[in-house]
């Protein structure tokens, strides 16, 4: 029981739940191994938290931290179970999507969008809400590390923002 418990706080992150930077970075090694070897085709999604400083300026961290933990609480249910969603950083998110190619990809992406832009929290008497952009990126012929695959969907994010943000680019 104490192992599982160990092993609970080495693999996911205490707010959210998900799984941490450091059971992603385990996985992501793997994923790519698999590409490098069997030809496996992932996708990657990158989700950042749309202007979160703000949210955090306004309403309090105890409001953002919550905000955090709904867009983790309703993603997990559209993903596969094959699927990693893990917290990559403060507001970022990524979920790694085995055997999924962009189109499967960008539609998950896009399922998740719309589902966090209908969460609604009170605050006093504002109605916070909270939106996100996503970054599509799938492995590809001459990728030799998954750092690559990340880079592009990080192009694809800050793209996104660029936008007007609360929308999905495949990169
Ligand atoms: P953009 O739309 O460009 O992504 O703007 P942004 O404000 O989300 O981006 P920026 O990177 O400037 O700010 C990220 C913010 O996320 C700042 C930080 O305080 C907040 N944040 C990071 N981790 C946490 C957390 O665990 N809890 C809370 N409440 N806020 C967090
Ligand atoms: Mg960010
Ligand atoms: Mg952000």
């Amino acid at each position: 029981q104490y192992s599982e418990e160990l092993e609970k706080k080495l693999n996911y992150d205490q707010l959210t739940g998900a799984y941490n930077r450091r059971a992603y970075d385990k996985r992501i090694e793997e994923e790519m191994a698999r590409f490098l070897r069997y030809g496996t085709q992932f996708s990657l999604l990158l989700i950042d938290a749309d202007k979160f400083k703000l949210i955090n300026d306004n309403y309090g961290h105890a409001i953002g931290d919550k905000c955090l933990q709904e867009i983790i609480k309703r993603s997990i249910p559209l993903l596969r179970t094959n699927d990693m969603l893990a917290r990559y950083g403060g507001e970022e998110f990524m979920v790694i999507m085995p055997e999924t190619e962009t189109e499967g990809a960008k539609e998950a992406a896009e399922k998740i969008r719309q589902t966090i832009e209908k969460i609604e929290f009170l605050y006093k008497k504002d109605k916070v809400k909270v939106t996100v952009s996503i970054g599509v990126s799938q492995s590809k012929k001459g990728d030799k590390n998954h750092q690559q695959i990340f880079e592009r969907a990080d192009i694809a994010v800050y793209q996104a923002k660029e936008k007007g943000r609360n929308r999905v680019l495949v990169n």
